[in-house]
């Protein structure tokens, strides 16, 4: 089957909702037995037979199966935001005083929660360049136990050389993690490529309405039982009305990433063009340094990218922003409306990171009209 039909089907082969096309939305903490011998064997259950709220109801297995298959893994879970799932995967990967690497490009609150937490239960945490590749090699240890990757990085939209790093990693039984929320299971596979945790913000794309906070991560064989341990002791289930819209978001997400990117894609080429703009940071761009390995690995873009303007001229960034009308400013993206926000990865990159303080700006394209949206950049560039 081909991705646009598998997204339809998945989650559905299974289904005995009375004909109904989508699962029921069950709120439940308890789940009753009918007797003494149900009730006291109720932890053999499998899914999609229900236990206890917590660990998932009718509702909750529809939407890990879905993205199982689609993921091509052995188990997913759902998180109540991608930044659980991003927590708990790593607190399933990591052994007592270990050394773990992480790429320099790493989502904030993940270098955030590796240098607080991680490094407080005496976790060595070590940063490398997202474009080191093979070389790797040189900052494993013997007690290595972990490797967070994101491809594309965070703001600076470096993309990684997956199969280089998990081609070393895997033979030295080093758990590879990778966070997939730019990319979505639509456009990259990462367990296909040797990677053993494959994560989402399902904020994002996959419910792609800016309404809701969920997290999925999708484990290969290997890594299935620890994730699911892990997990069951963290106690950081969503609530079933949003893994619904979760759900009910998937299996729009084909149609709205391909105008997505098909925007992206117009305006990245147009931001380039234009005289302030230095750089745009977008691997589906032709000539952008990670084109090669996206083309190679990813089947598609989303609608995400930075772009940074020319240094040391007299910029009023402030009168650029408020000049916007269709792009607005705002944490998280993936939602049908555009939005344009500054960053600064300078502040807390370490590794080898040469654009200094530029002035930095990531977008999330919406699903307005492309042509809209370039005027209203216009706009806010004149206003510079
Ligand atoms: C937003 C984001 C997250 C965190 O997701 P939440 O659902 O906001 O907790 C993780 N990784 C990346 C790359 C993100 O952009």
């Amino acid at each position: 089957m081909k991705k646009s039909t598998k997204i339809i089907r998945s989650g559905r082969e299974n289904n005995n909702y009375g004909g109904a096309v989508n699962p029921p939305v069950i709120h439940a903490s308890t789940i009753t037995t009918k007797n003494y011998k149900e009730y006291i064997n109720i932890e053999k259950r499998k899914d999609p037979e229900m236990k206890y709220g917590r660990v998932g109801t009718t509702t909750t297995f529809a939407l890990e199966e879905s993205i199982r298959e689609l993921e091509e893994g052995a188990k997913s879970l759902i998180f109540s935001s991608g930044l659980s799932a991003i927590t708990s995967a790593i607190l399933s990967s990591v052994k007592k005083n270990s050394h773990i690497l992480v790429t320099d490009s790493v989502y904030y609150p993940t270098r955030r929660f590796c240098n607080t937490i991680l490094k407080d239960l005496g976790i060595e945490v070590q940063y490398f360049d997202p474009l080191s590749g093979n070389k790797i090699n040189n900052y494993i240890k013997n007690n290595t136990s972990m490797i967070f990757l994101e491809s594309p990085g965070s703001l600076t939209f470096e993309m990684i050389d997956v199969p280089a790093i998990t081609k070393i990693a895997n033979t030295k039984h080093i758990k590879v993690l990778l966070d997939n929320t730019w990319a979505t299971p639509l456009f990259y596979q990462p367990l296909k490529h040797g990677v053993d945790l494959s994560i989402h913000s399902a904020t994002k794309y996959i419910s792609g309405h800016s309404d809701v906070m969920l997290g999925i991560v999708t484990a290969n064989n290997e890594s299935a039982k620890s994730l699911e341990k892990t997990t069951l002791s963290l106690g950081v289930n969503a609530g079933p009305d949003d893994i619904y819209l979760g759900l009910r978001g998937l299996k729009t997400l084909e149609v709205r990433l391909k105008k997505h990117q098909e925007s992206a894609l117009i305006i990245a080429q147009w931001l380039k063009k234009q005289p302030e703009v230095s750089k745009v940071m977008y691997p589906a761009l032709i000539d952008d340094p990670g084109y090669d390995i996206w083309k190679r690995d990813f089947d598609g873009a989303s609608g995400l990218f930075g772009f940074t303007l020319k240094g040391k001229q007299n910029y009023n960034i402030e009168n650029m922003m408020n000049s916007l009308n269709l792009f607005t400013m705002g944490a998280s993206w993936g939602g049908f409306e555009s939005l344009c926000i500054p960053t600064w990865p300078h502040k807390y990159r370490t590794e080898n990171y040469k654009n200094t303080s530029e002035s930095s700006f990531r977008v999330s394209v919406g699903l307005e009209d492309a042509y809209d949206l370039i005027k209203d950049l216009r706009v806010g560039l004149d206003n510079l």
